[in-house]
């Protein structure tokens, strides 16, 4: 049988397209609605941060952390794009970070203008970090490489990167894929990248399946 396809990073649990995937959907601590049967990431967004979620964030996110189908912490980030005081996303980061140290859980990353102060919080970090929709960029890319690191692309970050010859910048080691919140399936995602890196799918789904166990300890 083929490999599946990884989606490491997703809002949609409607698998519209039945294809043999992996997908990681993100649950947000603020969605009412019941936490998935599937693998998933909590976390409180940056675009979430306010003074109350400061003082509960850790005991909002700890009863999702500790399920079974809970397999990351996340999204998480700073965003700087948005008018969110910075300090106080820093605060809720940092919270959010430790839970993810103290349950040995890898971070998926939601980063804007922010890469500077991130790279700094990724020299202490106990923990894998993925950093989603990643805008490739080789001087960040070369620094994160240091550390235990992945990169992840949608649709979009693959076309801006092919466009500036950027794409090759991020090695197959590192490489996940997302679908994120758009429309399109992880096989389009895959097909966008590997017609824009020229490498073929199934040594992309090899390496980014590799990936994946290696990242979450499947054996
Ligand atoms: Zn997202």
């Amino acid at each position: 049988m083929s490999l599946p396809y990884v989606n490491i990073h997703t809002h949609s649990n409607v698998c519209r397209y039945k294809t043999n995937s992996i997908s990681v959907l993100n649950y947000s601590i603020t969605d009412l609605s019941l936490p998935p049967t599937e693998p998933f990431s909590v976390g409180l967004h940056p675009w979430d941060v306010n003074e109350k979620w400061e003082r509960d964030v850790v005991k909002a996110v700890t009863p999702y952390a500790t399920l079974l189908e809970c397999i990351a912490i996340g999204e998480i980030g700073l965003d700087y794009s948005r008018d969110i005081s910075i300090p106080l996303q820093k605060s809720v980061f940092e919270k959010q970070l430790e839970l993810a140290s103290n349950y040995r859980m890898p971070v998926v990353l939601h980063v804007v203008k922010a890469y500077h102060d991130i790279l700094r919080y990724q020299k202490s970090a106990q923990t894998t970090w993925i950093l989603h929709a990643f805008k490739v960029n080789e001087s960040y890319v070369k620094s994160f490489m240091h550390y235990d690191t992945y990169f992840s692309l949608g649709i979009r970050e693959i076309i801006i990167a092919a466009q500036k010859g950027l794409l090759s910048a991020i090695p197959l080691n590192r490489l996940f894929l997302e679908t994120d919140d758009s429309a399109h399936t992880i096989d389009e995602v895959y097909d966008c990248y590997i017609s824009h890196s020229g490498h073929p799918l199934e040594l992309v789904k090899k390496c980014i399946f590799a990936n994946y166990c290696k990242v979450f300890n499947i054996e």
